[in-house]
């Protein structure tokens, strides 16, 4: 319920996109807010802070000063503080009301939540929910970790947020309550921050259990979501297998959805799905419950599926060099997403570049993978050390090392083995900002190689 700001005193932590949204949204009602920084500021803050001032938000960097907690009525905190650290547990020692920027836009405004959560496949799900609804001609932008955080959307005309959720978003909530509410997937990640993996899939279901949507879309084939169904009231639609109840499935390379009244109808062929492998068929699977359950008629959203772009970043095709294909797949930065990837290919043998920052999951499965599907790895990055005697353990032998992503992407393309697939299965920042750039880098370079080629 939207709340009177005017003379409240806010500190928001983080001089993050959506700390920043928060700010701007709240000294726009007559809070007077702080914005309280950690790290020291960069060029790029430097600019943000003034432009921040001109709508007098204060900012501090450098560290959270004890009375810029102590005197706030309100703190707004980022996804990217963990529950453990010296600030938060101040914050809870003193009692002070804290949420998150997600909870601030779902309690300033009336508008109904379509929340979309799980370990991979937000961000490709969310985009696709959101333009299947405004073809069908609702305003229902993505929002959230996407990009444009929720705050920005407050006052304006729309009809759905289209919320992509990150665990920490659902951890640092305490009354968001979408309407209709995704868990694609779960696989151990983000341990760093949760403390465990049991926290961190209890951060997942607590968007189910303790939120309790009116519509819950469960991806069937993963027990420990199927069976949340047990413990909520909502509607639920399964995706990703037949149930006896309401679901969208995959039958005879065709996509399934059975009705409440069990009635049958066929949404599309799996051939007509822009998108490369059955991961991203599962994503497609839960994105037609959604648009299902909203009312969307089934030829648009057939339609809005198959005008869909892939977001970049993701098993996105690069270029051909010497009948050589490349792909960019940097967001993969767990091995489950690096997994999918390999698989995509089908029975097509690859070569992978992976490694980056190393997140210490358990490798064997990737390892495992890499062994059936790849027939050479070039490692990069810190992590390769630990990746490349994982490899070696499960009998991988075809492994090389690179000092960069320019050289690795010359040793991938010089062995001629197969598709390049960039699938790291580690986060970029050992060597680059983040995924994007990371991306960016391997698309730059592969055009350019592409362009020198042709000369
Ligand atoms: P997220 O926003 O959850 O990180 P993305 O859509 O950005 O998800 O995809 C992240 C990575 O996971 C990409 O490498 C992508 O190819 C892969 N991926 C996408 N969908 C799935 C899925 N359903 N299961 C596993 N991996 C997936």
């Amino acid at each position: 319920m939207k709340r009177k700001w005017n003379n409240f005193d806010v500190t928001i932590l983080g001089l993050s996109k959506s700390g920043i949204s928060a700010a701007k949204y709240l000294a726009s009602k007559g809070a007077n807010c702080i914005i309280s920084e950690k790290r020291e500021p960069t060029p790029r803050d430097e600019e943000k802070i003034k432009e921040l001032k001109t709508r007098d938000i204060l900012v501090e960097t450098g560290g959270h000063k004890d009375e810029t907690i102590l005197n706030a009525d309100v703190i707004i905190t980022s996804p990217g503080i963990p529950p453990h650290s010296e600030v938060m547990q101040m914050i809870r020692t003193h009692n002070i009301e804290c949420f998150g920027e997600l909870e601030l836009a779902y309690r300033e405004s009336a508008k109904p939540f379509i929340a979309i959560t799980g370990t991979n496949g937000k961000t490709t799900t969310t985009k696709l929910v959101s333009e299947i609804l405004i073809r069908a001609g609702y305003r229902a932008p993505a929002c959230g970790n996407i990009g444009t955080p929720a705050t920005d959307l407050i006052d304006a005309d729309i009809d759905f947020f289209v919320a992509e959720v990150s665990s920490y978003q659902i951890a640092t909530s305490k009354t968001f309550k979408p309407h209709i509410a995704v868990f694609l997937n779960y696989t151990p990640d983000h341990i760093d921050w949760h403390g465990s993996e049991d926290e961190y899939f209890r951060a997942k279901a607590s968007l189910f259990i303790d939120r309790k949507p009116a519509w819950a879309v469960l991806n069937a084939k993963n027990l420990k979501i199927a069976y949340l169904k047990l413990d909520i009231p909502s509607e639920t639609y399964f995706f990703n297998r037949e149930a006896e109840d309401k679901c969208v499935y995959l039958q005879d390379e065709k996509i399934l959805l059975k009705d409440n009244k069990k009635q049958i109808y066929e949404i599309m062929k799996t051939g007509e799905i822009p998108l490369k492998g059955r991961h991203n068929f599962e994503n497609v699977l839960a994105s037609v419950a959604v648009c299902h359950i909203a009312g969307v008629e089934h030829g648009v959203i057939r339609d809005a599926i198959m005008n869909f772009t892939p977001p970049e970043h993701r098993l996105e095709f690069v270029a051909t060099i010497d009948e050589i294909n490349y792909y960019n797949d940097s967001k993969a930065t767990n091995c489950n997403s690096a997994i999918c990837a390999m698989r995509a290919f089908e029975d097509q043998k690859i070569v992978l570049i992976a490694g980056g920052g190393d997140k210490g999951t358990d490798l064997t499965e990737f390892s495992r993978e890499v062994k059936r599907r790849a027939a050479a790895v070039i490692l990069i990055g810190e992590a390769a050390g630990r990746f490349e005697k994982d490899l070696k353990q499960q009998g991988v032998d075809n492994i090389y090392r690179e000092d960069s992503l320019e050289n690795a992407i010359d040793r991938a393309g010089s062995l001629k083995l197969g598709p390049v697939l960039l699938s790291p299965a580690c986060a970029s920042f050992d060597m680059f900002r983040n995924f994007e750039e990371r991306g960016k880098a391997f698309k730059e370079y592969v055009l350019k190689k592409k362009t020198a080629g042709s000369r």
